[in-house]
């Protein structure tokens, strides 16, 4: 499925297509034969700047107010694994788009360059430490994907070791969600060119360059490979109850509006709902 836009859609007003747009979650959803080719970073579904900014807004109030009921029936979990190319925008994705929701509720976990501790269990230990409880979002800011992505691209264990893993990822993840979670994995899909540009940004502005390492620039070297790798993975392990969506990330305002349709979509899908009060509390008068 494919993130492009039909050519009809140019001609009609903005405020139409945001409405028409509903089907965006869907045609972000990965299949089995993704082609990144086919998806483009710079996609804005016809929406205008502002209107999907305002849209946004109502749909992050609509995610907070969801997340509300989801919070206190501790029915089920649910996990958000964000992926990206180095700036490709998670730290701002869980910014913006967690906007409004109660903190008390979020778990937001990066996972970087294994620890030796780590290291020394597999893959998934220090991740599934992380798994969110019942009530709570849990989110993934990196995950148990860098250990088919950088690991696969910079050779840190051999194929026959990183190949076997998709298989592994998709029962684990099988796991959590017989078990009660419910997940949710995005792609932020940004262009080579936007990468450049962010990164050009972080060196230049002082108040950025906290967040550039020199190793971003061999890992964008590596471009190709990443991609190849990321392909690979979401073929491999998008599923009905797992599945991932190839969000087109350029645009920042494009990126909110998306993944705040996304996240809803699935806890509309989880519908949450108050816990039934005791019996005993109708009419009690506080004095
Ligand atoms: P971010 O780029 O997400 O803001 P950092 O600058 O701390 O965060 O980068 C985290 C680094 O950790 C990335 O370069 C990523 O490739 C690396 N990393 C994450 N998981 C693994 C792993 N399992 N093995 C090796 N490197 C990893």
């Amino acid at each position: 499925m494919m993130c492009a836009r039909a050519p009809l859609l140019d001609a009609l007003p903005a405020m139409y297509v945001l409405e028409m747009a509903e089907d965006v979650v869907q045609r972000c959803l990965a299949d089995d034969r993704l082609d990144l080719d086919d998806h483009d970073p710079g996609e804005t579904f016809g929406w205008d700047k502002r209107e999907a900014q305002v849209a946004a807004t109502e749909e992050m109030a609509a995610v907070a107010g969801l997340q509300r009921k989801f919070f206190a029936s501790e029915q089920a979990a649910l996990l958000v694994v964000l992926q990206a190319m180095d700036a490709g925008g998670k730290d701002g994705t869980i910014r913006s788009v967690l906007n409004g929701v109660n903190p008390a509720g979020v778990d937001v976990n990066s996972f970087g360059v294994p620890s030796d501790e780590e290291r020394s269990h597999d893959y998934l230990w220090r991740v599934h430490a992380h798994a969110p409880a019942k009530g709570q979002i849990g989110i993934f800011n990196r995950s148990h994907y860098e250990d088919v992505l950088v690991v696969r691209v910079k050779k840190l264990v051999p194929e026959a070791v990183w190949s076997k893993r998709y298989g592994h990822i998709r029962e684990f993840e099988r796991m959590l969600v017989d078990e009660g979670t419910e997940i949710v994995k995005i792609f932020l899909n940004i262009s080579n060119d936007e990468q450049r540009e962010r990164l050009q940004d972080r060196v230049d502005d002082p108040d950025e360059r906290w967040k550039f390492r020199l190793g971003d620039l061999e890992d964008r070297a590596l471009w190709d490979d990443y991609q190849d790798a990321f392909r690979d993975a979401i073929r491999k392990t998008t599923t009905d109850d797992a599945p991932w969506y190839v969000v087109p990330a350029d645009r920042k305002w494009v990126r909110n509006l998306v993944v705040a349709k996304i996240l809803r979509h699935h806890l509309e899908r989880i519908d949450p709902k108050y816990p039934a009060p005791d019996d005993e509390i109708e009419g009690v008068i506080v004095e």
